[in-house]
């Protein structure tokens, strides 16, 4: 159980030096309870204490890293509002080692194929997940070996037998793959072969009373990276024991369960396969093993991963500069909208489809969209203006026309008397932009 502030303030150093960053002792030490502070930001703090401290100073989750550059938990809170997600939920491709060749190549190009741009932000999947399905410990070494050659994605090699897991990580160990599954039966040895090749493991139990007795014993061989598997494939109970390690690990810090957990898709049908995944990167995965790998199915899974580990405090934002949309000339129509990623790329994907080559100017309005920014004072005239005259728009147009959202139309009088520029007002919303391209020839 984590110690309380007052307990931790007993061990500090009481010089109230201020060079923590706060001015008290008392107040470092409450910081440092509910997970706020490092004990390394003082200086002061003997080797004693600081061995006695570190459960307390200790992420509620424990990062484990992986693979290219894959990192696991080290979340601090429950509800993504209460502050951020930090560590997006790692997606990993089901390779089955009984493909047969030709499958496996061809599962491997579908993989290097998952890539994708949205609002201006590039996304890959992150790994592949090779699976001992033969039962052939130099099958299972070899289709390791094949996928770690034709990408340099994370991987995880699963299996229940630890020598055939030795096999296949031998040659890979530099990958630093994620290893699996230690189980009752064999952690021994699994977690040993871990800790010699300093890659971190799974721990897979049925359920959580026997998952934390699980992660006791294994800690006891000396080794603590540690994934989670709690064992069911039932998505509603693998729903719950999401919800419950990530309370008792964050509201609790109940130490055992203070690691990230990883979940398996179960569902056949590709489309049912993504909505039960969408739920465990909602709630709370930090890795998820997905079997489909069509690009169709996995881009609405990224696009709901990358809403729910954005900052919620700091919107997705795009230059506040002239963009270009096509081979602009000087007869290009001029629209202005607001730099939020969402509204600034609806806008630009809805000018690419005109047809007509245009300029846009995204007026910084610290990320916000136009009725938003309208009502906290971020997309006045004023500021409009002074976005034209550092963007060098007059230079590029010869005429002087500027179209503003619909929204925004009440400023449009007085945008054009500080502008000198015909003030277009254009649809309200950015689907309207097509047909009303074609009004303005
Ligand atoms: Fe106390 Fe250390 Fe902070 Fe100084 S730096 S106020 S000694 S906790």
């Amino acid at each position: 159980m984590a110690l309380t502030g007052l307990e931790i303030y007993k061990q500090m150093p009481k010089k109230n030096c201020g060079e923590c960053g706060v001015p008290t002792c008392l107040a470092f030490a409450m910081a440092l309870a509910s997970g706020k502070a490092s004990l390394d930001s003082c200086p002061y703090v003997t080797d004693a204490a600081r061995e006695n401290l570190d459960s307390a100073s200790a992420p509620p989750i424990k990062a484990i890293k992986f693979g290219k550059d894959s990192v696991l938990g080290d979340e601090t809170v429950l509800f993504r509002h209460d502050k951020t997600f930090y560590h997006p939920t790692t997606l990993l491709i089901y390779v089955a080692d009984s493909l047969s060749d030709d499958e496996l190549t061809a599962k491997i190009q579908e993989i290097k194929g998952l890539e994708f741009e949205r609002v201006g932000l590039q996304y890959s999947m992150d790994g592949v997940a090779i699976v001992q399905e033969s039962g052939d410990a130099a099958r299972f070494a070899k289709v390791a070996a094949t996928v770690a050659e034709a990408t340099d994605k994370s991987l995880v090699l699963l299996s229940n037998d630890p020598e055939a897991v030795k096999a296949a990580l031998a040659p890979l160990a530099s990958r630093k793959p994620l290893i699996g599954s230690a189980t009752a039966d064999n952690y021994e040895a699994m977690v040993n072969l871990a800790k010699e090749n300093s890659v971190p493991v799974i721990i897979k139990a049925e359920g959580l009373d026997a998952l934390e007795e699980l992660v006791v014993k294994a800690q006891g061989l000396g080794y603590k990276e540690f994934v989670l598997d709690p064992g069911s494939r039932k998505p509603v109970d693998t729903l719950a024991n999401l919800t419950h390690i990530r309370r008792l690990a964050i509201k609790k810090k109940f130490r055992p369960l203070g690691f990230p957990v990883i979940a398996f898709t179960t569902k056949a049908e590709p489309m049912e396969e993504i909505m039960e995944a969408t739920v465990y990167v909602a709630k709370y995965a930090s890795a998820v093993v997905l079997k489909t790998s069509a690009k169709a199915h996995v881009l609405p899974l990224m696009t709901l991963r990358q809403n729910i580990y954005t900052d919620p405090q700091k919107p997705i934002q795009v230059e506040p500069k002239l963009h270009s949309v096509g081979n602009v000339d000087e007869n290009s129509p001029f629209y202005i909208t607001t730099n939020f990623s969402l509204t600034y790329y609806s806008v630009e994907g809805e000018v690419e489809t005109s047809k007509i080559p245009s300029y846009i100017l995204p007026i910084d309005t610290d990320g916000t969209s136009v009725l938003t920014a309208y009502a906290a004072g971020k997309f006045e005239p004023e500021k409009i203006v002074e976005a034209m005259n550092a963007s060098g728009i007059a230079d590029r147009v010869k005429h002087r026309n500027i179209i503003i959202p619909g929204y925004v139309a009440v400023i449009s009088g007085k945008l054009s008397e500080l502008s000198g520029w015909k003030t277009i007002v254009g649809p309200r919303e950015s689907s309207g932009i097509v047909s009303f391209s074609k009004t303005l020839s």
